[in-house]
């Protein structure tokens, strides 16, 4: 019997929601696997608690994310908890990316069956690519450190030669497990980057190639910002894994997202050495919250992309791809603004059924 401890954190707005179907799916998954035990561990942290106690996050469960196997995370914060200096108080990416070292942001933007792309013509799977967003440097290191008066202010991108390599290495490694790109099967790694313009980023892509000449078995190559995002809509059946510094990934991963069936089908992981989180991508979408409407398989399928991180491949497997036979089969159905047509309860049951191999 293989134990894992696990941090969950239910969040606000539509989080526990997604939560609780999460937390469904990974007990069919452990009934189906009697050599897997997950001990769930429930923690509050986000806007919820900011408003109830004053701080979003406790040292408790800082601790325990810190000896934790994995920790799982639905979204948090709410638009009306502000901090004193008016912004938002519930959010957690700074204090956990940052606190846990947490440097690789692995966003994975896949077409699923059932799912209607707003780029015609492509297959279930045609779309397959993974973002990695740096996560601890680039622009967002300069997050509310903003220097200048009312007239001007400046924020300053950082990128270093060791936080370039240990993000870039990551990405290599990762298209060494996949399949290739669609298109051509080719295990590919991008560098996406503004060197024309910007110093920082003509570092950043010296420090690609230089990674890249340890894997001779991935073709490397580099594109500019702009034109990757025209590539991202015209050809994105090009891409296996692309790598890129922090703002730029939060940008392209979220265009990722519209064309493979919107938010609520991405997952995400943020990774490190020692430790690692996995969340949905989005926020956590007060205007739905509470009408079980949300589709739930974004956080279901960071539950998967946790499994796979602690060693666990069959049952993230298994949890894949019983969320791409229930899209298949039609009993998972989405509106065109990416909400659950019968309901979030209708897709966590179907999900289930598929890992109990009830279907
Ligand atoms: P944040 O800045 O915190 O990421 P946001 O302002 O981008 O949040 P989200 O909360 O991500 O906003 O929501 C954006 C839109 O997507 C909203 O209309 C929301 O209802 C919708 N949405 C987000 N997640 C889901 C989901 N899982 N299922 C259905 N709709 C969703």
């Amino acid at each position: 019997m293989k134990e894992y401890r696990i941090i969950t954190i239910p969040g606000d707005g539509i989080g526990p929601e997604l939560m609780e179907s999460t937390i469904a799916v990974l007990e069919a998954v452990q009934e189906m696997n009697g050599a897997l035990k997950l001990n769930l561990e429930e923690h509050e942290a986000g806007a919820g608690r900011y408003a109830r106690y004053g701080k979003r996050i406790s040292d408790e469960t800082l601790q325990a994310c810190h000896e934790a196997d994995g920790i799982l995370k639905a979204p948090v914060g709410n638009p009306a908890v502000r901090t004193p200096e008016g912004t938002e108080a519930g959010l957690l990416g700074g204090v956990l990316r940052t606190g846990l070292d947490l440097f690789a942001n692995m966003r994975p933007v896949k077409l699923y069956p059932g799912i209607r792309s707003p780029l015609a013509g492509y297959e279930p799977g045609g779309i397959d690519y993974v973002v990695i967003r740096e996560n601890t440097e680039g622009l967002y290191a300069s997050r509310d450190k903003g220097v200048g008066g009312p007239e001007a202010v400046a924020d300053t991108l950082i990128i270093t030669r060791k936080g370039t390599e240990r993000v870039v290495r990551f990405a290599f490694e990762l298209s060494r497990k996949r399949n290739g790109a669609p298109e051509d099967g080719v295990r590919r790694v991008t560098c996406v980057d503004k060197s024309n313009v910007l110093r920082s980023m003509a570092l950043f892509r010296e420090v690609f190639f230089e990674v890249a000449a340890d894997y001779p078995d991935i073709e490397a190559e580099a594109v500019y910002s702009d034109a990757c995002a025209n590539h991202l809509v015209i050809r994105p059946a090009h891409y296996d894994v692309l790598v890129m510094e922090n703002m730029l990934g939060d940008l392209l991963s979220d265009l990722g997202g519209a064309t493979a069936g919107g938010l609520g089908m991405c997952p995400s992981g943020n990774i490190g050495e020692k430790f690692a989180f996995f969340e949905a991508v989005h926020g956590s979408a007060p205007d739905i919250a509470g009408q079980g409407i949300a589709n739930p398989l974004s956080l279901i399928l960071s539950a998967a992309l946790m499994l796979a991180h602690i060693g666990e491949s069959e049952a993230a497997n298994q949890i894949e791809t019983s969320v791409w036979g229930a899209l298949e089969a039609g009993e998972i159905r989405l509106d065109n603004k990416g909400r659950a047509v019968d309901g979030s309860q209708a897709i966590t049951e179907a999900v289930c059924a598929r890992v109990r191999g009830e279907i």
